[in-house]
């Protein structure tokens, strides 16, 4: 059984289709996300009136235009509320699009030893069954539970873990997944049921260097995606080369290339990338697969993502040249 922490639980709203509202009651497709606040979201949900509960919005948005911006705001008040003794956790409502994207940075950015636990909806609040309700009453349930160290996603009555967690559905309202790992828990009637013995997390100490550096920076480091498949002759590599020599703003720093299978990238497309590689862009594969990661064999002049997915491999790399960048920003 898991223990309560007792603590005050934060909870943070960033919009997204759990604070959506469409024009038709039931219309589950023709909405706008990001309309309703946290606060009212959690009025909506008398459960949760036994919770020791503060709500913050720090944005409302679609996350499919989540940036920088938004992350950076996200990330400092994360760390100001994990930082507070009073605090035993943090709960982010937000879109289903980029979630885990936000998730994932939320790790490797705080590496946090309390819970933060992101939340969303498939289905707007004005819809005739809105899922965000049960999602919002399961995250906080998470975040006030002792045993949770480390950034997870609660959703469909499922705890999942930031680096395995993906979007996998576009429609059903059990969208996400974490591939072969599976979730590491789940929660039915308010309680916790780990399918492992203990939560295993990364290490949770706090790069506090590299935090400072990134709230100054600008912005990140850019990193592109690039899919290897049919026909691709890397017109797509060279031409960011060509505009990044115009303009230095638009040279890519990094290249992720989400490649076939076990990380095989068409020859063309290797070419191109090679002669980034030679221009100074560190190159990444990823496998465009849906479930697997990249297994080391054969040589290959990239090195493979360590099984992140191409938006997590993207956002690791720009974090490591973000680290390595004497100029981007006052430790
Ligand atoms: N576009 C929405 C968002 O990511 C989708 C959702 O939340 O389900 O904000």
């Amino acid at each position: 059984m898991a223990q309560k922490n007792n603590r005050v639980l934060v909870v943070l709203g960033t919009g997204g289709t759990i604070a959506g509202q469409a024009s038709r009651q039931g219309d589950n497709v023709n909405y706008v996300a990001g309309q309703v606040t946290a606060q009212d979201l959690m009025a909506g949900v008398p459960a949760l009136s036994g919770f020791p509960l503060e709500v913050e919005q720090i944005e409302q948005i679609d996350s499919k235009d989540m940036h920088w911006g938004v992350w950076k705001k996200l990330i400092a008040r994360v760390a100001h509320h994990l930082a507070r003794d009073e605090v035993g956790g943090v709960v982010i409502t937000h879109g289903t699009d980029t979630l885990e994207e936000t998730a994932f940075m939320l790790q490797r950015v705080l590496r946090p030893n309390k819970a933060v636990v992101l939340t969303c909806a498939m289905r707007p609040a004005t819809a005739l069954v809105p899922d965000g309700p049960q999602n919002l009453l399961d995250a906080v349930t998470v975040a006030g539970c002792k045993e949770v160290k480390g950034v997870v996603v609660v959703v469909a009555g499922q705890v999942h873990r930031s680096d395995h967690v993906t979007k996998v559905h576009s429609y059903r309202v059990d969208a996400f997944d974490s591939g072969d790992a599976g979730p590491v828990a789940c929660v039915e009637e308010g309680v916790i049921r780990w399918y492992h013995s203990a939560m295993a997390v990364e290490d949770g100490t706090q790069d506090k260097g590299l935090l400072n550096k990134i709230l100054a920076a600008g912005t990140l480091p850019r990193v592109e995606i690039v899919t290897s498949h049919a026909d691709a002759d890397g017109v797509l590599v060279r031409s960011l080369l060509i505009a990044g020599e115009r303009d230095p703003r638009f040279m890519p720093r990094g290249l992720v290339v989400a490649a076939t299978g076990n990380g095989t990238v068409h020859r063309a497309l290797a070419s191109a990338l090679s002669d980034a590689q030679s221009l100074g862009v560190r190159v990444v594969r990823a496998t465009r697969c849906a479930r697997g990661v990249v297994i080391p064999g054969t040589a290959s002049p990239f090195p493979d993502s360590g099984g992140l997915s191409p938006v997590k491999a993207r956002l690791a790399l720009a974090l490591l040249l973000l680290a390595q960048d004497e100029t981007a920003g006052a430790a």
